[in-house]
């Protein structure tokens, strides 16, 4: 008998404002331990919380590209928990009335093709500090730059059946927050994380009991470490034993998820509204012009290229699949290259370089350049890929490196005359055989001006010099 994985996801996106969310300390990386701090986010006694707007913002944002439903009045509430990067004793949170509810996302799912993904909250709250257990040897040492920092958790429905589907996820509503602004999402600089809840149960029987995995560093590993975990859960059912609710680490260099020492799992939080922070009332009118404001989202937009620009519907997907592609893409549309081309350009020449190296080796305005030579017939598009190679790491125009290189292609009636009759004169017997009816070797004779010209010929301006003076 089979069994069904069961996976819901807890995302927590950093929106991307430059202070806190209750204090005006930076929220910059990097920095000094302890120098991105105050008497606020120290929880010193008697320093009173002000929540960011431009959090709330983008939190109501973000909730409305996610399809939720945003609450006039909600609550921020204390979340109580004694931890050493926890200086006031508690997190500052959303409860029972959380900023947004009720949302969903169509994701594509590598089983069951496209499939609804309910979101059943975004709440705002605010970040812990950060242990640091490799800085003195034999202690803890304890920044808190990052206590305070803003934070929208989203929390999915337990929809997801697959670690590919949980991946596919992520991946969308990374997109999502992307395109709408939100957030840079980057799970390297802590902007994005995520926590799993995982259960497997034979089809049509109840949930069964829930893990969850923490510690995944990357989309990649979500996956590897719900499909290592999906396995040990069946392992356990099979022979007999129960899955008991842990808390679990992935540790990529092994590929295997450990139980951690039981933490706060049956913790009681003791939630109460905070008595420093009145409810977050929001007017229908500022959330109805946040919705309005939407910028275009990523299902919109591979729509337009595939309706407006006439993109196929694998260019159309693969352009949007990261948001700064697309927007090259756009630009070096706005730059006036025709959009298939500049498809072409996008996802051929120039994606081997954001492959590569994580962004792309030369300006969209410059690829326009380049693109434009090859549609006026200044260089041939085997000229203009070896000039893109040039392009990167210099700041020249894509016409002096064709010159320099030699690629801008000949048009000159006299020079192409003197190449065609230089070939005539070296072909005695094919023009011989083409005289006798056999006109296919009019190819030969172009190739042949080609070589003779370096690539420099134009081939257009080849065919009817040769057409002629054959006919001689
Ligand atoms: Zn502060």
């Amino acid at each position: 008998m089979t069994w069904e994985t069961v996976i819901g996801l807890e995302i927590h996106v950093q929106p991307a404002t430059r202070s806190k969310m209750f204090c005006g300390c930076p929220t910059s990386y990097g920095d000094a331990p302890n120098t991105n701090v105050c008497p606020v986010c120290l929880g010193l006694p008697g320093a009173l919380p002000v929540p960011n707007a431009e959090a709330v913002r983008l939190g109501t944002v973000g909730a409305l590209a996610l399809g939720c439903h945003i609450r006039e009045r909600s609550v921020f509430a204390r979340k109580n928990y004694f931890y050493p990067d926890l200086p006031k004793g508690y997190q500052i949170s959303q409860f029972d009335k959380p900023l947004a509810e009720h949302g969903s996302v169509m994701i594509e799912s590598p089983e069951r093709g496209p499939i609804e993904i309910s979101i059943t909250r975004l709440h705002l709250e605010e970040d812990a500090g950060k242990s640091l257990h490799d800085r003195i040897p034999g202690q803890t040492a304890v920044d808190l730059n990052r206590a305070g920092t803003p934070l929208a958790e989203i929390v999915s429905g337990p929809d997801m059946r697959s670690p590919g589907e949980a991946r596919a996820y992520l991946t969308t509503v990374r997109q999502l927050l992307i395109y709408a602004g939100v957030s840079e999402c980057s799970m390297e600089k802590g902007s994005l994380r995520v926590d799993a809840n995982l259960s497997v149960r034979r089809p049509g029987d109840p949930l069964g009991t829930k893990t969850e995995v923490k510690n995944m560093n990357s989309f990649a590993n979500v996956e590897r470490a719900l499909e290592a975990e999906r396995v040990r859960q069946i392992a356990m059912l099979e022979r007999g034993e129960a899955v008991t609710q842990v808390t679990l680490t992935f540790n990529a260099a092994t590929g295997e998820v450990k139980p951690l020492r039981t933490k706060e799992d049956s913790h009681d939080y003791r939630y109460f509204p905070d008595p420093d922070l009145p409810p977050l009332v929001l007017t229908p009118a500022w959330i109805e012009a946040q919705r309005a404001a939407l910028p275009e989202l990523p299902a919109a937009r591979k729509a337009r290229y595939q309706e407006a620009l006439g993109l196929s519907e694998y260019d159309a997907r693969t352009l949007i699949q990261e948001p700064a592609v697309s927007a090259y893409f756009e630009a070096t549309v706005a730059a006036g290259v025709d959009p298939k081309t500049a498809s072409n350009w996008v996802l051929g020449e120039a994606m081997s370089g954001w492959n590569d190296h994580g962004h792309f080796a030369i300006a969209p305005e410059r690829l326009a350049a380049l693109v434009l030579l090859v549609a006026d017939g200044t260089v041939s598009l085997q000229a203009a890929k070896r000039i893109f190679a040039e392009l990167a790491g210099n700041d020249d125009a894509p016409r002096a490196v064709a010159d320099r290189l030699g690629l801008v292609q000949v048009r000159d009636t006299g020079a192409l005359e003197g190449w065609v009759a230089e070939v005539i004169a070296a072909h005695p017997g094919e023009v011989a055989r083409y005289k006798g009816g056999d006109a296919k070797l009019i190819g030969f004779f172009v190739g042949q001006v080609m070589k003779r010209s370096q690539g420099k010929a134009d081939p257009k301006g080849i065919q009817p010099i040769l057409t002629a003076k054959l006919a001689e």
